[in-house]
């Protein structure tokens, strides 16, 4: 029974993970899958529309679980911990993928298309690439940064994000026949328009890498370091003097990151007699800061080291994930909320954070719009403050340059669904052109370029998933217990153990895994009634053990049929256990499940 737009549009939002997915991932898909123990079809269906499975599998900010359905029962399914699961066993971790890769994109056409330059290497920029090279296309990614990767490399902490298995994902999309050129920033080793004249199509995915500021009295001290640059600098190696005692502003995951960052570089600096790592390879920047955390801790104990964060908002209002703000203080960082930065104190060097307390944090309508409360100061001595307050786009780059229309902010108008921007030749997305999001968001964006300039330029795409609704005859589901089965934990390195920059999440063993993954509710599963074969006996009524189905006046469902009556069904309530199905007389339900054409 294959199904038309509207119908797909209606059935991904049936299944809210999907939808919620900026790349659409099939979540239910490779969850199921894992449940049945179809591992290698389970990656594969993560892999399809990602070329970053592995690391989106330690890092996605993971939309899908605040969609997943199961939230609203207990606990929503831990779907980027299961992702993990299947890419230790297939993704680049494995060292055994390139037969998997090539399964799941395809064949590599000859590279005699268009010619278009990417700038930026970030994950937008690299899943462009991705897309463009299937298609046909030549393609050039000039990057700024010795390596590729974005703010992949240079701002998620290696703690979280291990550096080689970034390496091996991107390789494996450069082993797609990609040019790269690395040290190469646009607007200063060659013009923008110089760049566009020798491209037939620009795809501009430059990130927000300048770190905002805070205008406040002392904010040229040293000492006083921006999260997005101190973190560019730990992560390529450079060694950056935090001293004893680190305040962190902010109450984002960026403020989490540096804090973290920070109490491990403070070890370093506590105990670790090595020479401090200068510009170099990834061994180089670990060198120096494999010092152990705990010894952090016992320093934290002993008063000679303390990281804090000054956040604005409450417990409740901070923006921060919070998986990061309990590592932070399972990791012994403090956290001071509702309060605002007032001044930087000292003279030369910043030797304190004076605050303030806060009032409140949002307007009436909901703006940002902070005020405080008078005569509350009071100072935090500090070594170094690290100001973790937004980041912005530079793009002095596009100076002389085809004149692009601006929003009334400034950032660059595109078209929202093509990317396009007012120059029919150059596209934008990802940060640059939203304003910091997450990986995620930016490798959709990279794809909907990529797709965009696809079709400009007149290449053959990838063929687009076609949809069909298949029956499931006789559907029974075999666990009854749905509800029975709580949120395995994700395990994570005991906080007294953390080594260092080691990675801190570990992955689900296989037991796990399977419990986890059943508690799923396959909301891809969907009852269909055939109206015409409805007799409206009410069986399945009886039958429902989550009351989600009921028999209504048409008119009080807001059919306007006065006198007949219709049978409702509360999606967010059904966990499609099939009794309704197999007990209706007529055969008027049935169950059906999304399926793409062409995958697994
Ligand atoms: C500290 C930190 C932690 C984060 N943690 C997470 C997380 O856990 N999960 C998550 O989903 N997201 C996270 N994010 C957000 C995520 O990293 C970004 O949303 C994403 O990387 C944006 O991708 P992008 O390709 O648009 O830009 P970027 O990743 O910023 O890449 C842009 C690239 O363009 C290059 N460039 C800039 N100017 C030029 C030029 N003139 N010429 C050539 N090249 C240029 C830059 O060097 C960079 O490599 C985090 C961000 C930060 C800063």
């Amino acid at each position: 029974m294959p199904i038309g737009e509207p119908d797909a549009r209606w059935l991904w939002e049936n299944e809210p993970c999907r939808a919620a997915c900026p790349v659409h991932t099939d979540a239910g898909g490779y969850v199921t899958a894992i449940a049945e123990g179809r591992y290698r079809d389970a990656y594969l269906i993560a892999r399809r529309p990602n070329p970053f499975p592995s690391i989106c599998a330690r890092v996605c900010a993971a939309p899908c679980e605040a969609a997943c359905r199961r939230g609203t029962v207990d606990a929503p399914v831990a779907i980027r911990a299961l992702k993990r699961f299947v890419t230790e066993k297939f993704g680049v971790e494995s060292f055994s993928t390139s037969a998997i890769w090539h399964e799941a994109h395809g064949p590599v056409p000859p590279a005699d298309g268009p010619w278009v330059g990417i700038v930026g290497g970030g994950p937008a920029g690299l899943a462009a690439a991705c897309d463009l090279r299937l298609a046909g296309h030549r393609v050039t990614i000039y990057e700024a940064a010795r390596q590729l990767g974005g703010m992949m490399v240079l701002g998620i902490p290696e703690y979280r994000l291990p550096r080689g298995l970034i390496a091996r994902e991107i390789e494996a999309i450069l082993e797609l026949g990609i040019e790269v050129r690395t040290d190469f920033r646009v607007g200063i080793d060659e013009s923008f328009s110089t760049l566009v004249d020798r491209h037939d199509s620009i795809f501009l995915a430059v990130g927000t890498g300048c770190a905002r500021d805070l205008a406040l009295p002392g904010h040229e001290l040293d000492g006083v370091f921006r999260a997005v640059e101190y973190l560019l600098n730990v992560n390529q190696g450079f060694h950056v003097e935090v001293g004893d005692r680190v305040v962190v502003v902010g109450g984002g995951n960026v403020a989490f990151d540096a804090a973290r960052t920070a109490l491990r570089a403070a070890a370093g600096e506590n105990v670790d007699a090595e020479p401090a790592p200068t510009r170099g390879s990834d061994a180089d920047a670990r060198r120096g800061m494999t010092t152990t955390l705990d010894v952090a801790r016992s320093a934290v104990r002993a008063g000679a080291s303390v990281v804090t964060v000054v956040a604005l908002e409450s417990p409740d209002e901070i923006p921060a994930d919070p998986e990061e703000i309990a590592e932070a203080e399972a990791e012994g960082i403090r956290i001071l909320y509702r309060r605002g930065p007032h001044r930087f104190v000292g003279e030369g060097r910043v030797t304190g954070l004076e605050t303030i307390d806060v009032e409140s944090v949002f307007d009436a309508t909901g703006r940002f719009a902070p005020t405080f409360v008078p005569d509350t100061e009071s100072t935090i001595p500090a070594d170094s403050i690290i100001l973790a307050v937004g980041q912005a786009a530079d793009l002095d780059l596009l100076d002389g340059g085809p004149t692009l229309e601006r929003t009334p902010n400034g950032g660059l108008r595109i078209d929202d669904a093509t990317l396009q921007t007012s120059d029919p030749r150059i596209w934008a997305g990802g940060d640059v052109a939203r304003g910091p999001r997450n990986l995620i968001d930016a490798i959709a964006d990279g794809r909907r370029a990529a797709a965009s300039i696809i079709a400009t330029s007149g290449q053959r795409p990838a063929p687009a998933p076609e949809m069909h609704l298949e029956l499931r005859p006789g559907y029974q589901r075999i666990d009854s217990g749905y509800d029975a089965i709580a949120r395995r934990p994700v395990p994570t390195v005991a906080s007294e153990r953390r080594i260092g920059f080691a990675e801190v999440e570990v992955g689900y063993d296989e037991a796990d895994a399977r419990l986890e993954a059943l508690r799923c509710l396959r909301c891809f599963d969907n009852v269909m009634l055939s109206p015409e074969l409805c007799i409206l006996c009410g069986l399945c009524v009886d039958v429902c053990p989550t009351d989600c189905i009921v028999i209504a006046r048409a008119d009080s469902a807001g059919l306007g049929l006065a006198s007949q009556s219709a049978l409702l069904l509360d999606e967010d309530l059904c966990i499609r256990c099939g009794l309704c199905v197999n007990r209706c007389p007529p055969g008027a339900l049935s169950m059906v499940f999304a399926k793409e054409v062409g995958n697994v």
